[in-house]
């Protein structure tokens, strides 16, 4: 998501460096996913003809999902009915000013709008704080997906500040105030079968969130990285919420979004 605004600005996010480490160690195929992106060199997913469709349909449609990989555009899910956790990393919240019970009532607030945007196919649990740690072989805060559990959600607030310091990401840098991503496992070993949610993430620029707060926009933003997570990817129409620009139109989920995140769910998907 970007902005006019200075300091506004938010991502759909694919880490591609992160997306290449992901595939050791899970089941091929799998990728994290962010936007349709550059670059990602991920291994050769299985083709997935009923997905596919589904992602071309999108277009038309008014919404878009995050895709598995540049080469193979399979939207990334979770299963319907899932009810996901999730988690949050306050470390870096208390830095800028961001009161954790607060925080916790405002992400609370964003999942439901999902639920009901969803007609209750995704519903989310808060388990509560946690500590997530970084990858090692980059100097910024990454997210180590191996620190998020299965069927979770690992939201954290980061910072693009200094970066000799703590949950400094290269991810928010300058205008950026979050990104979100899911990382998707093949649940089946039949050609064809479903690249499922398996971990997703948030990652927010705490200073960002601070400063949005006095405009209600850290809700818009908020909704629309936990729209990451859920799959979705960034649309150009200004009235809805994956809008990759934060807009001082305040957009909210649009008819367009509702239609996407229920589109996910009638995805075949395989646990
Ligand atoms: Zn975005």
């Amino acid at each position: 998501m970007e902005s006019n605004r200075a300091d506004t600005v938010l991502r759909g996010i694919a880490i591609a460096a992160l997306a290449l480490l992901l595939l050791v160690g899970i089941a091929s195929p799998a990728g994290l996913l962010g936007q349709p992106v550059s670059g990602n060199s991920a291994a050769p997913a299985n083709r997935e003809p009923d997905a596919r469709s589904a992602s071309d349909a999108a277009t038309a449609a008014g919404y878009a999902f995050l895709l598995s990989s540049k080469e193979h555009d399979y939207p990334a899910r979770w299963c319907a009915g899932t009810q996901l956790r999730y988690t949050i990393d306050f470390t870096q919240a208390g830095a800028a000013g961001l009161d954790p019970a607060e925080e916790v009532r405002r992400w609370q607030r964003a999942f439901s709008a999902w639920t009901e945007a969803s007609l209750g196919q995704y519903t989310f649990v808060y388990e509560g704080e946690k500590q997530l740690s970084t990858v090692a072989e980059d100097d910024s805060f990454e997210v180590d997906v191996d620190s998020i559990d299965e069927d979770t959600i690992g939201i954290t607030y980061v910072q693009d500040d200094d970066e000799s310091q703590p949950y400094y990401a290269t991810a928010v840098r300058g205008r950026t105030a979050g990104n979100g991503g899911i990382q998707v496992v093949s649940r089946g070993t039949q050609e064809g079968s479903a690249l499922v949610g398996d971990k997703g993430f948030v990652m927010i620029d705490a200073e960002d969130a601070a400063t949005l707060a006095a405009t209600g926009l850290r809700e818009t933003l908020y909704i629309h990285e936990s729209g990451h997570s859920l799959g979705l990817g960034h649309v150009e129409a200004a009235q809805s919420i994956m809008n990759g620009t934060l807009s001082n139109s305040r957009p909210d989920i649009s008819e367009a979004d509702r239609q996407g995140v229920r589109a996910l769910s009638r995805m075949p998907c395989e646990r």
